[in-house]
């Protein structure tokens, strides 16, 4: 089974790779679009339907996630991207985003969040499969060394007692949001095919 990414983020491509292993996954051009959805999940599906437009029916993977914050009724949620870039006037490089986050968490104590993630595999208008999963956890007080990408400096996952930037990427993926939505879509994408 071949999918296109329906992304330009390579690191989100990268982990994707590692935890569908039996699908291969191909970058893509990713077109323009508007994700201006309210759940992470019809903001997948948009990534989705623009990417399948433009590849002649070529199924497409999409991946949209983002931070729910406790302290913040759930924001910056389906707008984790954009996050600052209102009050800056344009997208945060991920390290000024952290500190921009860090600075409006400042004094707050209960720093209880999640990091969703929806997963869309998309065959046709008529056949697609959505699945939703969270990882439970809080943002640091200041930002963590180590790897990943994104706010994963200060992501710390409560089930490891680590941050996401600290774990390796194999480890990352056993308790991340994008770990268990892939496992889950591995699992109906297994299913779909012993069907056929
Ligand atoms: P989108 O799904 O491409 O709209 O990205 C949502 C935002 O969440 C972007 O700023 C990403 O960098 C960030 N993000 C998505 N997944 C992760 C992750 O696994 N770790 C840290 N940040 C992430």
């Amino acid at each position: 089974m071949k999918f296109i990414l329906a992304s330009s983020n390579k690191h989100k491509l990268e982990e994707l790779k590692l935890l569908m292993p039996d699908v291969e996954i191909l970058e893509a051009n990713m077109v323009e679009v508007d994700e201006n959805a309210s759940t992470f999940v019809e903001n997948a599906l948009i990534k989705a339907e623009a990417l399948y437009k433009e590849n002649n029916g070529t199924p497409i993977l999409a991946d949209d996630s983002g931070l729910c914050i406790k302290a913040f009724d759930g924001k910056p949620g389906v707008k984790t991207a954009r996050y600052g870039s209102k009050e800056f006037g344009r997208i945060l490089e991920s390290s000024e985003r952290n500190e921009y986050l860090l600075k409006n968490m400042a004094g707050i104590k209960d720093r209880s969040a999640s990091f969703v993630c929806s997963l869309v595999a998309y065959f046709s208008p008529n056949q697609f499969y959505t699945v939703t999963e969270e990882v439970k956890g809080h943002i640091t007080e200041k930002q963590t060394k180590g790897g990943g990408f994104g706010y994963d400096p200060v992501f710390y996952i409560d089930e490891v007692g680590a941050t996401a930037a600290e774990l390796t990427q194999s480890e990352k993926g056993k308790y991340s949001h994008r770990g268990k939505a892939a496992r889950t879509m591995n699992k109906l994408l297994k299913n779909m095919k012993e069907e056929i």
